[in-house]
């Protein structure tokens, strides 16, 4: 097979890999050899051969041998260039423009970007407004105003969501800015990889040329000296000349557990910005987006109302565990030729809706509805009989049996040692009432809202 041939296999890789990839991982590669099975490519740098072998040989070697071509291994190897010259110091008095060093030249290889990853497609809530703010200030690519624009939250929250977003604005607004993105791990895997080939000038040099410089998940770096030092030394030279960094970690700078004092106070120098547990709201929206998506894709799936509501309500934890959730959901009832009710929804979730099951305690309960009708803690297990202490202290009962898998003796016990009959009673009263009384029913919903988080 020629190179022409690659080409065409090469097509076809872009639907697979997406046009990002594409453009970035697969468009480079040159094809250089084919013998005994084996087919190689010239890459630019070993880092980016071993890049493309991580993540994309397997899809090569498949597309290559459906395409006819017999090949058991691809190969990646860098093209041997001369030695690089050191560049010309730049004569300051005259105007011509500065001519580019050698790692401005190179491409800079940094970690594909998720194409569905953008702005457009990041819903806005309470939790997150203020990151979302941050980060579209930034893409708008104005000049430096804080550096580095430093977001953090737990798992799942968008932090990677936001930086792709900024990435790609920043990249259809100036095309020709130097745009790195790529995780703290890989920045260690690419400095011990220069460390190990003796490129340390050459990483260095890439790391200095970048207009923009994004690192995700900068906890990861925490404990590792020589690729903490070597990354603080990237950060400043940065900073001096005004370029924009941005960094994610899962907790805030200073709270970064074995990060130098140094680097914790140098990036906590910008703007720090945490994403918050996604709430209600904002679960039901991204679940809303997601539902819109899987209909053009599905467009004969009925959803029954209050499904989303449901999950939204259900699973609180992050928002990779309700994007799963629901990309099981439409898969399964497309396979099954079922319309989405809460039935199907129950049964197809189990072991998810379990897992993100909030265990609520009796003396949460107890706390949460003395709060709210503003009574004392100790009047929950005391034994004052007044309707304005009686009555919370039977919502609570109701509440404790309703959301915990206690027996009726053992929340009596809870509740200052009553009889299993009385807390049967109280439980009764309440759900008497609730049918009449909207008030009632209105606040056991608030309530149950506020325990189950
Ligand atoms: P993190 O990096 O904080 O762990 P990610 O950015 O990887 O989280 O987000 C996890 C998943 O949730 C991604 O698929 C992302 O698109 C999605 N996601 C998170 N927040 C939002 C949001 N506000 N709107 C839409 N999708 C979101
Ligand atoms: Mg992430």
């Amino acid at each position: 097979m020629t190179n022409d041939g690659w080409v065409e296999i090469r097509e076809d890789l872009r639907k697979r890999v997406g046009k990002d990839n594409y453009v970035t991982w697969i468009e480079p590669l040159k094809l250089s050899g084919l013998k005994n099975g084996v087919a190689s490519f010239a890459v630019p740098t070993t880092f980016f051969g071993d890049w493309v072998k991580r993540n994309f040989a397997e899809h090569i070697l498949n597309h290559m041998n459906r395409a006819g071509t017999e090949v058991e291994r691809v190969e990646f190897a860098p093209v041997r260039k001369a030695p690089s010259k050191p560049a010309k110091p730049t004569d300051s008095t005259s105007a011509a423009p500065r001519s580019k060093t050698p790692a401005e030249d190179k491409e800079v290889p940094g970690a594909p970007l998720d194409s569905r990853f953008t702005f457009d497609s990041f819903v806005v809530g309470k939790p997150n407004e203020l990151a979302h703010a941050a980060a579209r200030r930034m893409a708008e690519g104005g000049p430096v105003t804080f550096n580095p624009l430093f977001l953090y939250g737990g798992v799942g929250l968008g932090k990677t969501h936001l930086m792709h977003a900024i990435a790609h604005e920043l990249q259809a607004r100036q095309p020709g800015l130097r745009v790195l993105y790529l995780s703290a791990e890989q920045f260690m895997y690419r400095f011990v990889q220069a460390l190990r080939e003796r490129q340390v000038m050459d990483f260095k040099e890439l790391f200095r040329s970048v207009d923009v410089l994004m690192v995700d998940d900068v906890q990861f770096i925490a404990g590792k000296d020589s690729t903490q030092e070597e990354f603080f030394h990237t950060f400043n030279a940065l900073v001096d000349q005004n370029k924009q960094i941005v960094i994610s970690a899962d907790c805030a700078p200073g709270e970064i557990k074995g990060l130098e004092e140094r680097i914790k106070s140098r990036l906590q120098c910008g703007l720090v910005v945490d994403l918050h547990p996604t709430d209600y709201e904002l679960r039901l929206g991204i679940l809303q987006q997601k539902a819109e998506f899987y209909h053009t894709q599905y467009r004969d799936l009925k959803i029954a109302p209050g499904v989303l509501e449901f999950l939204a309500h259900r699973i609180s934890t992050n928002v990779r565990v309700l994007e799963g959730a629901l990309t099981r959901l439409f898969a399964f009832a497309s396979l099954v030729g079922r319309e989405i009710t809460l039935d199907l929804t129950q049964d197809c979730l189990a072991d998810i809706l379990r897992a993100s099951d909030r265990k609520v305690t009796i003396e949460e309960i107890q706390r949460k509805v003395a709060e709210h009708y503003n009574i004392r803690l100790s009047d929950m297990i005391g034994p004052k009989r007044v309707r304005t202490i009686a009555r919370p202290r039977q919502i609570a009962m109701y509440l404790a049996k309703q959301l915990t898998s206690r027996s009726l003796p053992d929340i009596g016990r809870r509740f200052g040692g009553r009889d299993h009959t009385t807390i049967m009673h109280g439980v009764r009263k309440i759900e008497e009432l609730m049918t009449a009384d909207s008030q009632l029913s209105d606040d056991l919903q608030m309530l149950k809202r506020l325990l189950q988080g």
